[in-house]
């Protein structure tokens, strides 16, 4: 009867639920060890600055290289990680890790190669981010301007916190800081323009239609005007294809970053590209 498969869909739903939860338990404990067992990898992601190609730095992007699950993205576990606390102590790993990467890509006569940073909102809550990150360049001997660190818009909008005053700290440290997945969150301009930023970075979703999409396209153009006429400089995400790439040269957007250029590496990798993509694309 209807009843009757009615009641065994509840039965199937709120097993799945349970499962689902079980599921995130497991990943939680697991991650938990994860550190101690090296389970977690840095891959890097080139930025390349429009105008000549030029490899000018990279997004450093968190794996976990599971013993049974495989590479584990961070869509499956950065979230969990973040609800737990985890996070703290994981982001604390990747600040280390990328500033001695930094190290490696850096002076002695190198070009600067910026080595970007994701931040978690939570790194943020516990008051002891500046001193950690101080802490970490001192350990690393890495130099402030060799690092960006990428927060999201909501960050901004944390009223309770000191964010604000971290943000200055960074910057009078010397550290740069980039808007990530920009116009996806709240966009509230008018907190922009309060807060000490250099970059945005427009997020991909806007970049996937931008050469068959009228609306894309305007939006673009109309972020990257803001971002000029607030002097941050633009980086566009998601760029897989040489139209979107000309499409953002010719709207002065100055760095792209993509698969057009290359997928996520790690950094034996990463240590073969070419320093120039203008005659390899
Ligand atoms: P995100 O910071 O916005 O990073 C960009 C994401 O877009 C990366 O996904 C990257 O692999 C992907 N991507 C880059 N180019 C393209 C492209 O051309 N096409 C497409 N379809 N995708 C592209 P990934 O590595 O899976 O990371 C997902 C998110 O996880 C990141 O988004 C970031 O929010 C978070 N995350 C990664 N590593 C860390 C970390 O160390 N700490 C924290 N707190 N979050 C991290
Ligand atoms: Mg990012
Ligand atoms: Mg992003
Ligand atoms: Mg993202």
């Amino acid at each position: 009867s209807a009843k009757r498969s009615g009641r065994n869909k509840f039965c199937f739903y709120s097993r799945q639920l349970t499962e689902s939860a079980n599921e995130r338990l497991m990943l939680e404990s697991e991650l938990r060890r994860a550190i101690e067992r090296k389970e977690l990898e840095l891959y890097y992601q080139p930025k390349v600055r429009l105008e000549d190609g030029a490899l000018i730095g990279s997004e450093a992007l968190l794996r976990w290289k599971h013993r049974q699950r495989g590479v584990v993205s961070p869509d499956k576990f950065i979230g969990i990680a973040e609800d737990s606390g985890l996070i703290v102590e994981i982001g604390e790993w990747v600040l280390h890790e990328a500033c001695r990467v930094a190290c490696a890509w850096n002076g002695a006569g190198k070009p600067l190669h910026k080595v970007a940073i994701n931040l978690s909102a939570r790194q943020f809550q516990t008051g002891d981010l500046v001193r950690t990150l101080r802490g970490v360049l001192e350990a690393t001997g890495c130099y402030p301007e060799w690092i960006e660190l990428e927060i999201t818009e909501s960050l901004l909008l944390d009223e309770e916190s000191e964010v604000l005053e971290m943000l200055k700290a960074f910057r009078s440290l010397g550290i740069s800081i980039a808007i990530d997945d920009f116009g996806t969150g709240y966009s509230a301009l008018s907190y922009l323009a309060r807060f000490p930023i250099d970059t945005l970075k427009i997020d991909q979703s806007f970049i996937r239609n931008v050469t068959t999409d009228r609306y894309s396209a305007e939006l673009v153009k109309a972020i990257v005007t803001i971002a000029h006429c607030l002097e941050y400089q633009v980086v566009a995400e998601g760029v897989e294809t040489e139209e979107q790439a000309a499409f953002l040269k010719t709207h002065g957007c100055e760095i792209a970053q993509g698969y057009l250029y290359g997928r996520p590496m790690p950094q034996q990798e990463f240590e073969c590209l070419p320093l120039s993509f203008n005659e390899t694309i």
